[in-house]
């Protein structure tokens, strides 16, 4: 007769449960299916966050910094100025849904369209009380890099590093994006552009909110066709979700191109997550060296290491 197997400990109870719990809020349920644990995909803002409340905000009251309701329109319901589809490696890009969603970024700012550069864009932006994220930021964190960079980096929202500072991935996840440009992809951060969908920090690091990532976006596409990068590599479950108006997991959407405003786009995981779950780096460097022979670069040495 065999002996009944041992029941597991309370730690790796405690520790499964905890991944499970993270896994939906990265992936909702869609992401459970199959082998979860391979798929491995976590929040790439995790512990401090909050599971995602869909559109739970009210989107009407926008405030001010100083606290004061604005008069400034709510954002509607998301239109997407992205267009995507998957575009196999070598293909010409193809924009999906196209005429079924609208190509430009006026639709919500008429003027938009009228900044001729990025830094005509920021002023544009503003002192931004376009949503309830501007009574809470520091600083509201536009991009950094090369305006005429080939590669772009999109992540999601600044956290409290880059928040404090105005400059995207600057804190833990900032350094470990750094060392994929530097070490990974054997370049400076001074020659991309990196940026996120949303421009402000949410509070607590939570999910951005439907609301605000509308009211954002169009500013994320509009510094997509004015930096008009070769390749984007999209950061991550939201950005690339938001990006790509999609709800398909990250780990089924990594390693395979798509495309975003007539750019090829490679999603990935988010370096936050990365931190977490080292082991996946060696998935991150196979979709870098995808991006590396896309832009006809060499790929150093050490790349993917550590
Ligand atoms: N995570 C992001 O998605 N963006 C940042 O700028 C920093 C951390």
């Amino acid at each position: 007769m065999s002996t009944p197997a041992s029941p597991p400990d309370r730690a790796t109870l405690l520790a499964s449960l905890r991944d499970y719990v993270e896994q939906i809020r990265e992936e909702g349920l869609e992401g459970l299916e199959g082998d979860a644990s391979r798929d491995g995909v976590a929040a790439s803002r995790t512990a401090a966050r909050t599971p995602a409340k869909a559109a739970a905000s009210p989107a009407g009251a926008n405030v001010s910094r100083s606290g004061a309701a604005s008069a400034q329109p709510a954002a509607p319901p998301a239109p997407s100025a992205g267009g995507t589809g998957t575009v196999p490696a070598g293909a010409p890009a193809r924009t999906a849904g196209a005429g079924l969603l609208p190509t430009n970024t006026a639709y919500l700012y008429p003027e938009l369209e009228k900044t001729a550069d990025l830094a005509a864009l920021r002023e544009f932006i503003g002192e931004c009380t376009r949503c309830k994220l501007a009574p809470k930021r520091t600083n509201l964190v536009y991009g950094a890099g090369n305006p005429k960079a080939e590669l772009m980096f999109v992540g999601e929202a600044p956290g409290a590093d880059e928040d404090l500072r105005g400059e995207p991935f600057v804190g833990r996840a900032g350094q470990l994006l750094t060392d994929i440009i530097e070490r990974g992809m054997g370049m400076t951060r001074a020659e991309v552009y990196i940026c996120n969908v949303i421009k402000c920090r949410p509070p607590e690091n939570r999910n951005p909110e439907a609301d605000e990532v509308a009211a954002c976006e169009p500013f994320l596409f509009r510094q997509i066709d004015l930096v008009r990068p070769r390749v984007i590599v999209g950061l991550g479950t939201f950005a690339v979700q938001a990006v790509l108006k999609l709800k398909t997991p990250i780990s089924k959407l990594r390693g395979n191109w798509h495309e975003v405003r007539g750019i090829k786009m490679m999603p990935t995981f988010h370096p936050a997550y990365l931190l977490r779950n080292p082991s996946e780096k060696r998935v991150v460097w196979a979709d870098i060296q995808e991006v590396m022979k896309e832009l006809g670069r060499p790929i150093p040495q050490r790349g993917g290491r550590g």
